[in-house]
């Protein structure tokens, strides 16, 4: 079954004016339950704008999007706020971790906002922690860990309410290649593991070609590799 499915998704920016930007016209995709999928995209290509829109944090101009079987269009902010709390994870390029907080707690407070109790929460947060190998820098603050720590630390925190579908925008852009390809390693054993869907857009045509599909992102349309 689907965990996302994109149809006909068409956006403009700034249409009718002399800085109107085609930028999807007409994207179909399908991201099955346990696939992981590759978005591949020069720079400027619409792919921001393809991962926001398929985590509700935008709207399409026309198309439709269902996250889990569930039809967005027309639903409440409420609503849509409460699909992405329940079934999608996000990481970024930066890991935006709160620097005021340890590891564990950035992987604990999503879980409390969520109604879990944080004898729970903590031991959910140690087994992520873990699993992508940086146990013991649970209670360190984001500034004394390293980049690929960091970033690490952020994917648990995307897993932490256990969504069914990650949508990942260049999770290690920001790390040297190296340090890349552990951290990426990372992220695909976590996501293995927990038989999550994702949606991860990259240049790293090496990470792309680790992933179970690939999507490229060309003028507008979406085509598999
Ligand atoms: P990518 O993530 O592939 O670099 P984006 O989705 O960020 O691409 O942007 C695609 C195109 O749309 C670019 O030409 C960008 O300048 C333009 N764009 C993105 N956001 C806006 C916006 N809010 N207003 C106008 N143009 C935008
Ligand atoms: P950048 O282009 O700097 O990497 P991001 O991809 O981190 O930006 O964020 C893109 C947009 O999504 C921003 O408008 C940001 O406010 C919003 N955003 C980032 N993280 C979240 C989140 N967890 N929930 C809701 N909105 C978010």
């Amino acid at each position: 079954s689907a965990v996302l499915r994109l149809s006909g998704i068409e956006k403009v920016y700034n249409p009718g004016t002399p800085g109107e930007v085609n930028v999807l016209r007409g994207v179909d995709l399908t991201v099955n339950t346990g696939e992981v999928v590759a978005l591949v995209a020069p720079s400027g290509a619409g792919k921001s704008t393809l991962l926001h829109i398929a985590g509700l944090l935008d709207t399409p101009d026309k198309g439709a999007v269902e996250i889990a079987g569930e039809a967005m269009q027309g639903r409440s902010d409420r609503r849509r706020t409460a699909v992405r709390r329940d079934q999608l994870g996000f990481v970024y390029q930066f890991h935006h971790l709160l620097p005021e907080f340890t590891a564990i707690e950035n992987i604990v407070l999503p879980q409390l906002a969520n109604g879990v109790s944080r004898v729970e929460a903590e031991a959910r947060a140690q087994s992520l922690l873990a699993s992508v190998g940086i146990a013991a820098r649970a209670s360190h603050r984001p500034a004394a860990l390293s980049g690929g720590e960091q970033q690490r630390v952020a994917f648990c925190r995307a897993m932490a309410n256990a969504p069914k579908l990650l949508l990942a925008d260049e999770p290690t852009g920001n790390l040297d290649p190296e340090t890349s390809a552990l951290v990426f390693d990372a992220l695909m054993t976590l996501v293995r593991d927990t038989g999550l869907s994702a949606l991860i857009a990259t240049h790293n045509l090496d990470l792309a070609a680790q992933m179970d599909r690939r999507v490229r992102l060309d003028a507008g349309h979406l085509r598999e590799d």
